[in-house]
């Protein structure tokens, strides 16, 4: 068995994926000539160039702006709930065992739709995927950081009608050059009374300093990124100390211009320094990569073994959200693997 086969064969955990980067080429177009909704091209191929990373972006900014078609079509409960069930089923080809789904509700009320619709057509599609292919989930919300800070509360007051029912934390995305963590004290702080667990996208494009903001102002537990830790020596020991593992997503970082090539991300330097390292595409569609793909990357351009490879999931089933006895039940299966 090749490494990329016993890869794809071990039972994986997925932490850091988002709904709307991750819907298929084929479902997006379908729904949108359905719904007449407009498109950019109409050849499936042509499409993609539009909805994926061809290389690279400029930026981050950039690179969100992949997210505007599928979005578009994930406006009715059907919708939502086929491209949440079909995720699960992806999740389930590549044996991925456990997977935190996030998105932001209110990107998805442009027709009508309140937040807790959109809410609960997510759950429905994982609910009824977990029923077939086995596949455990649970949800993640995330604020964006250029929204009003009323709609972030709202948005965490309909969240908050489902926590412990499939959803299970909070998390802060986008823009981070220009919002910084200090803004939204008050909208985690809540959060965190409320008993969300807490995940902040931070020192993805530069500002080290974002990280500790989070963990400190926040109450991260977990890190989404966190590639520019490595320039700053006080961060790296806070991570180290406090165990807060880092959602790495090697292509995704590539993909916005973080680091010019793969083998300048980061990584394995972490990993070597003991900083709790979990892997995930952070966007299946956009960045056009499966977990699979992410975990071989790591043998191949960063000499990762196996052996480290199983240690990464591992890190991920520690790092999750999940309960304990489906924590157990995952360590057991990687065990027995
Ligand atoms: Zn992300």
């Amino acid at each position: 068995m090749d490494i990329q086969e016993r890869i794809r064969n071990l039972p994986k955990v997925h932490l850091h994926c988002h709904l709307d980067g991750s819907v298929r080429p084929e479902t997006l177009m379908e729904i949108a000539l359905k719904e007449n909704i407009p498109l950019p091209a109409y050849e499936l191929e042509e499409l993609k160039e539009h909805i994926q990373v061809q290389n690279k972006c400029l930026s981050l900014k950039e690179y969100l702006k992949k997210f505007v078609y599928p979005i578009s079509v994930m406006q009715k409960k059907e919708y939502l709930k086929r491209i949440a069930f079909e995720l699960i089923e992806d999740c389930s080809i590549e044996n991925i065992r456990y997977v935190e789904i996030r998105f932001a509700p209110y990107l998805h009320i442009s027709q009508g739709l309140s937040e807790e619709d959109v809410i609960e057509a997510v759950l429905q599609g994982i609910k009824e995927g977990e029923e077939k292919f086995r596949v455990h989930s649970n949800i993640i919300i995330s604020f964006l950081r250029h929204e009003t800070i009323d709609k972030n509360l709202h948005q965490l007051q309909a969240a908050a009608k489902y926590l412990g029912k499939g959803v299970v934390a909070v998390d802060l995305a986008g823009n981070e050059d220009d919002y910084p963590p200090e803004l939204f004290i008050d909208l985690f702080n809540k959060s965190k009374v409320m008993g969300f667990h807490i995940t902040i996208h931070a020192g993805e494009t530069g500002i080290a300093e974002n990280i500790e903001k989070s963990i400190r102002l926040l109450h991260a537990e977990r890190i989404g990124h966190g590639v520019s830790a490595i320039k700053d020596s006080n961060i790296m020991k806070l991570l180290k100390e406090k165990n807060i593992p880092l959602e790495v997503c090697v292509t995704s970082n590539y993909n916005t211009e973080i680091i010019e090539n793969i083998n300048d991300h980061p990584i394995k330097q972490f990993y070597d320094r003991d900083i709790k390292v979990t892997v995930s595409t952070d966007n299946n569609t956009v960045s056009n990569v499966t977990l699979t793909y992410e975990l071989c990357l790591l043998n191949k351009s960063f000499k990762f073994t196996v052996e480290d490879i199983i240690n990464i999931i591992k890190n991920g089933i520690e790092a999750s959200f999940c309960n304990d006895e489906l924590k157990k039940k995952l360590l057991k299966e990687l065990s027995q693997f």
